[in-house]
């Protein structure tokens, strides 16, 4: 008989045991000076502003606490990520040093896990697939996906229930959304299809409208539909969703252009066939809303970004400052590389690692007051921020 799974969803009573370990790792007291002086620190000729609402949100707190929960509360026993816990090369190291194994590593992949074997479930979750994988194993599981994301669950599994073909805006490849895509097919007519953006949006709004070439449309979503995907059918019930990082005013967008098309071609009966509801994470749409505030409170020569190249939020909270200023999406503080030289990731460049950085010349002005926009991503500890802080007032005052 298979060993039952044990399954950790509320914490795994270490939380005391670890509060010492997570406050020296990711601690900055600079950072809770600045918050204690109204986000804003000056230094010589240095103003920084911080966003009121920056780096780690509630989900990815007790990710981190939670794994260091994991290893104090099974010693002795091998504990793995399915992959990075959050987008965030700082963290994962550390848990990386911690003892924590990584699934994703090339060196694990062959594993052939069991009931010794604790697992440990990120943020953004993981497939159904993969879940039922690690039960049937009888692993030990500590689940942190976060309650956003099982919200947007819930309501995926509700449309595919209900014959609606869940349109989620999100990137196909991040495990957040293949996961939510994975739900849908937890009933026999749930389906679902991937949007990365507006342009993507457009077809299918198209599609819905008139019809068109079936197979052009098939090319071009491969990979991001529900297998056996049919547009002529399986566009007629349609419900909204999307990956929780999203920028949200796009998102809004992108429910809106669906809807509209919908409306054109059901009319009155749209709302037997269209269903929306918001799945933006109250953490991102903070801290977007709070770099909106920034920026429009401040007169800053430049705004930096810290965050992870791949980490979802980030990249978008780098859109919007670009929109408005000078803006540099930085990894860490040591792309700062000096007075005169910062090594970053183009706004709006393809979202990949490092391959992409570009350096670039003159991002400090050199002379006179300099007034420096700062906020950081989701998955962006405070003592990064911190260090950040502390590089660009070293440069500032030399
Ligand atoms: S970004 Fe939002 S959904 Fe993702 S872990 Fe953080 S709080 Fe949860």
């Amino acid at each position: 008989m298979a060993t039952q799974p044990l399954i950790f969803r509320k914490g795994l009573d270490m939380k005391e045991a670890v509060a010492g370990e997570l406050a020296a790792a990711y601690h900055s007291a600079l950072v809770d000076e600045v918050r204690a002086g109204n986000y804003r620190h000056e230094k010589g000729r240095l103003t920084v502003h911080l966003a009121r609402e920056f780096g780690f949100c509630y989900g990815v707190d007790r990710a981190v606490d939670y794994a260091y929960q994991a290893v104090a509360r099974f010693p002795g026993r091998d504990v793995f990520l399915t992959g990075e816990i959050i987008h965030n090369p700082h963290v994962n190291n550390r848990l990386r040093a911690a003892g924590i194994r990584f699934l994703s590593d090339p060196a694990e992949r062959a594993r052939e896990l069991g009931p010794d074997d604790v697992v440990i479930v990120p943020a953004f979750g993981i497939t159904v697939e993969e879940m039922i994988d690690f039960m049937a194993r009888g692993c030990t599981l500590v689940d942190t996906t976060c309650g956003s994301v099982l919200n947007v669950w819930k309501n995926v599994v509700r449309y595919a229930q209900d014959g609606f073909t869940a349109v989620i805006h999100g990137k196909v490849k991040h495990e957040e959304t293949r996961a939510t895509a994975s739900q849908a097919l937890k009933h026999p007519q749930g389906r679902y299809i991937v949007v990365l953006d507006r342009d993507d949006a457009a077809v299918v709004c198209e599609y819905i409208r008139h019809g068109g070439d079936r197979e052009a449309f098939l090319a071009r979503f491969a990979g991001a539909m529900s297998p056996d995907f049919n547009p002529d059918t399986d566009l007629a019930h349609v419900g909204c969703a999307n990956q929780t990082t999203m920028l949200m005013s796009e998102s809004l967008e992108i429910g809106e252009m669906v809807g509209a098309a919908m409306r054109d071609r059901y009319g009155d009966a749209v709302s037997t066939h269209f269903r929306a509801f918001d799945t933006i994470c109250s953490a991102t749409q903070e801290r977007q809303d709070a770099v909106e505030a920034l920026l429009g409170a401040e007169p800053v020569d430049l705004m930096i970004v810290v965050g992870g190249y791949n980490s979802s939020n980030t990249v978008n909270l780098a859109r919007i400052c670009a929109s408005r200023v000078r803006t540099y999406h930085i990894a860490d503080p040591a792309c700062l590389l000096s007075a005169g030289q910062i090594r970053h990731r183009p706004v709006g460049a393809p979202s990949t690692v490092r391959a992409d950085e570009v350096v670039t010349e003159g991002w400090l002005p050199a002379a006179g007051r300099v007034a420096v926009g700062l906020t950081a991503g989701a998955s962006t500890p405070n003592n990064i921020v911190g260090q950040v802080i502390e590089t660009i007032e070293r440069y500032a005052s030399a």
